[in-house]
């Protein structure tokens, strides 16, 4: 499968723990991710990432135009919900597009471990 991987500043804490306890679902698949998220989670984990912008520089939307090609098969956004985000049309219009291409998108931790549990065979 092709996932991306994408956190909120005060999620990456997060998503750095749950690919490292998912690392060897992980690690078989082809992953993308918004820049720093990307770059944190390399670093942490030695996962290999494709990495476009960070976020707020046009990562969600060149993420979204991935989904939209239908070259995207789920998408794990740990979105911080208390937070004010400078680009929140491109967060909306990613979580749109999964809605439109019925991607599978988890938008916390615990859905996204659903997520992988229920996408194991
Ligand atoms: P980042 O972007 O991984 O570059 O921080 C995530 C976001 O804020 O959408």
């Amino acid at each position: 499968m092709r996932i991306a991987l994408i956190a909120h500043d005060k999620k990456k804490k997060d998503i750095i723990e749950f690919a490292l306890k998912y690392h060897d679902f992980l690690k078989q698949h082809t992953l993308y991710a918004t820049g720093t998220t990307g770059r944190m989670i390399e670093e942490q984990t030695g996962l290999n990432i494709h990495r476009f912008k960070s976020g707020p520089l046009g990562g969600d939307q060149e993420i979204g135009a991935k989904v939209a090609k239908e070259e995207i098969d789920m998408v794990i956004f740990f979105r911080d919900p208390l937070t004010a985000q400078p680009h929140e049309p491109d967060i909306s219009a990613l979580l749109r597009l999964c809605d439109v291409y019925e991607i599978p998108l988890a938008t916390n931790k615990n859905t996204a471990a659903l997520l992988i549990i229920g996408s194991c065979k």
